[in-house]
């Protein structure tokens, strides 16, 4: 076996050397391959670079023809380079030239070695390059210069990750680990971002490489196994008590790799070969990901996600490193990027700081959205891969509302961008000019416009807005975010703390609305066939009767001489809100009874979203002493369409005969009995559907903050009465294709109205 002068330790001190030089990339790549040729005793050292479009170009080479730098590139998967770059593992080959990938490249003249190695050049499981090295005698390379290749590799991959390399391709092509993307995911909070990305959990950089003592590295390894896993169990029992939010079998999985000896076998092995416990960490790591990577089964490829945390855990215990980003270190500008993220966490960020959010996975209705949009920071989630993808630094945008982000983008992209934005802020701008302006359309009819809330930092919104009240206070938030059922105490703070930032506006405080899609962590043993039709809602709270007293006996509570406004979900028949409403009647004579000051007035209402109600409501607009239209469940349940179903939610249209004559029916019941109607589902944010709202018969309507701006200023320009009469008729004639949606914009159109 040939011996390498001085050893990996030399080569790799040599290489930070030249890496520190003040010379140009390509002078430095050019030194780098004749120290590593030198050092492996080869007659050549190439390094290829893959670039965005796939292709492998030849970036240095000592040994080979000069001329074919940046001339000769390999397809993926052609030729030995190709081969390593789609398997990303090493090949080692005494007789190269008989191999079945061998590609003869004439302008190289590597006709003449007969010996081959190379490795991957791996960064967040990708090959990023390959690097070879070739003799001209056959000759068999031993597993130590194997290792001694890939841990060059390691080196170099920080090298062309930093970007150095950029536009010393051929023709100035972007390579792949910089390259400009633009991916499609989930827009969950609307908006437009413009900044850099910051790492919720930062990667560690590993900077050393080699160690300088085996013995003392085998133990820091050993050390930070014990805390890791000490770590991961102390989750584990936190869990158990409903402390933490984490889900128990991510946990557990997290648990058995954490013990998994071939795991543990390997990083010791890596560091037994001279590596640092960190480097160790990094290429047990790479290897292991690029293999999962490859992996079709959705059950490894989630395994994959597990392994990267936990080798991420034990990376930031080695350095010593917390293993979240301080929300004091964020700076200016950020767009935050996680793989997952914990509400709380997003809630520990300054606000001011950030410009957008970009996550792996998170649904349009996780909790993580529900904060996002109640911060207004606009989101995308559903970016496969993104936190490996990414660089700490590098321009990114956000469009929440077109479900895209723009990583490293172009200037021109950029600028076109940032007009969209200044085009927004100055829509937004306009609105808050009409923040004082009573909400009255042309024909003088009075609209009210209220807000959805559900968080103590929503409240700010209602000052910004100018909106009347809050029309829907969704309190199951604070239960879907607490990791343990919140008791009477904090139920009570919350709600006068709510009241207290609403000062002169009221508030509607929907009873506990879970259930369904909104499943508590510590509420175990729901699961349910058909959650959108089982226990939820008022159903929980009529058969634990305990539970709604409670919260009735807290709203009464922190609204001590206040007006107290109260509404009850899901309710199907007129029975089930009588009993609520005895429930409340006692609770309320109860605190009288015991020295409570009571609230100045308490009304009672009913959501109107069980379909069941359409055929009571002269009962329910009699019994209530207000109904509030919930449209998001009253058209799941009419269309018999899931909600939170992309396949089937935007199926049938809410801008339909037959959904429309359900709510102009309620709306008449209402008028008929005098009993005030509000509706707070999503449509009555959206102007085209606010419009017709307001048209057959809606005078108060419920929305999210951003939406305030855009129905007053839509209602300014819009004659009620005029709508109503072009409405009716469409109503009263229906369409074999049911939605009115392209007749409603039409007579908007010619209406000027402005949508
Ligand atoms: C609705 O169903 O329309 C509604 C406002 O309530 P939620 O979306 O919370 O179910
Ligand atoms: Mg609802």
């Amino acid at each position: 076996m040939m011996r390498a002068p001085g050893g990996p330790r030399l080569l790799l001190r040599r290489l930070r050397e030249v890496m520190a030089e003040p010379v140009i990339a390509q002078a430095r790549l050019d030194r780098i391959v004749v120290l590593i040729a030198s050092n492996m005793v080869a007659e050549v050292c190439s390094l290829y670079v893959v670039r965005a479009d796939g292709a492998m170009e030849l970036f240095a080479t000592e040994g080979l023809n000069r001329e074919a730098v940046h001339l000769t590139t390999m397809r993926p998967g052609e030729g030995l380079v190709g081969l390593i770059a789609s398997s990303a593992e090493p090949l080692a080959l005494s007789d190269a030239q008989h191999h079945p990938s061998f590609s003869y490249r004439p302008e190289t003249g590597e006709e003449i070695y007969q010996s081959f190695l190379g490795v991957p050049v791996l960064r967040g499981g990708a090959t990023i390059g390959v690097l070879v090295v070739q003799n001209r005698a056959r000759r068999a390379y031993s597993e130590e210069e194997i290792e001694a290749l890939q841990t060059t590799a390691m080196l170099l991959a920080e090298m062309i990750a930093s970007g150095e390399l950029q536009g010393i391709a051929s023709q100035g092509a972007p390579i792949a680990v910089r390259r400009q993307l633009s991916l499609k995911g989930l827009g969950i909070a609307d908006g437009l971002g413009l900044g850099h990305v910051v790492m919720h959990q930062p990667r560690v950089t590993v900077s050393t490489i080699v160690a300088d003592d085996v013995e003392s590295e085998l133990t820091r390894l050993e050390t930070a196994i014990s805390a890791m896993r000490a770590s991961v169990d102390s989750l584990i029992d936190r869990s158990d008590d409903g402390v933490s939010g984490e889900h128990r079998d991510v946990l557990e999985a997290f648990r058995m790799i954490a013990h998994d000896r071939g795991w543990l076998r390997r990083l010791r092995e890596a560091v037994s070969s001279g590596l640092t416990a960190e480097a160790a960490v990094e290429r047990v790591h790479n290897d292991a990901r690029a293999k999962l990577q490859r992996q079709t089964d959705p059950y490894l490829r989630d395994r994959l996600h597990d392994l990267t945390d936990i080798a991420n855990r034990l990376l930031h215990q080695l350095a010593g490193q917390s293993l979240v980003l301080l929300p004091e270190e964020l700076p200016e500008n950020a767009i935050l990027v996680a793989r997952s993220m914990s509400p709380a966490a997003l809630l520990d960020y300054d606000r001011a700081r950030l410009r957008g959010l970009v996550l792996e996975e998170a649904g349009a209705s996780s909790h993580i959205a529900i904060v996002a949009r109640a911060l207004a920071i606009p989101a995308v989630s559903d970016i496969a891969n993104i936190s490996e993808i990414v660089e700490q630094g590098d321009a990114i945008i956000v469009d929440g509302d077109a479900g895209e982000i723009y990583l490293r983008p172009p200037a021109d992209v950029e600028a076109a961008y940032a007009e969209k934005a200044r085009m927004r802020a100055r829509r937004q701008a306009q609105y808050r000019a009409l923040r004082d302006a009573p909400t009255v359309s042309l024909d003088g009819v009075s609209i009210g416009l209220h807000m959805n809330a559900g968080l103590l930092v929503d409240m700010p919104h209602l000052a910004e807005t100018g909106a009347e009240s809050i029309g829907l206070f969704r309190t199951e938030l604070q239960f879907m975010l607490a990791s343990r059922f919140p008791r009477p105490g904090a139920q009570q703070q919350l709600y006068r703390a709510i009241l207290d930032a609403a000062g002169e506006r009221t508030v509607t405080f929907r009873t506990l609305d879970i259930g369904g899609d909104k499943l508590l962590p510590y509420m175990k043993g729901l699961e349910e066939e058909n959650p959108a039709l089982g226990w939820r809602a008022l159903r929980i709270g009529l058969d634990r009767p305990p539970l709604l007293r409670m919260q009735f006996r807290a709203f009464i509570r922190a609204a001590a001489g206040r007006d107290l406004k109260v509404m009850a979900p899901m309710v199907s028949t007129v029975d089930e809100f009588r009993a609520a409403r005895a429930m409340f009647d006692r609770e309320l004579a109860l605190s009288v009874g015991r020295g409570y000051e009571p609230p100045r007035t308490a009304s009672l209402g009913v959501m109107v979203e069980v379909p069941s109600l359409l055929w009571q409501l002269d009962e329910i607009a009699t019994a209530a002493d207000f109904l509030s239209v919930g449209s998001n469940d009253l058209m799941q349940y009419l269309y018999a369409v899931d909600r939170d179903n992309r396949r089937v939610a935007n199926r049938f249209d809410p801008l339909s005969v037959g959904f429309l004559r359900a709510l102009r029916s309620i709306a008449d019941a209402g008028e008929r009995h005098g009993t005030p109607v509000t509706l707070c589902g999503e449509i009555g944010g959206r102007t085209l559907e606010a419009m017709t709202l307001m048209a057959i018969g809606y005078r108060e309507l419920s929305m999210s903050a951003p939406a305030i701006g855009p129905i007053k200023a839509m209602t300014l320009t819009l004659n009620v009465g005029e709508a109503r009469r072009e409405v009716e008729p469409m109503l009263a004639k229906g369409r074999e294709n049911a939605s009115l949606r392209e007749p409603l914009q039409q007579l908007a159109e010619r209406l000027g109205v402005r949508l």
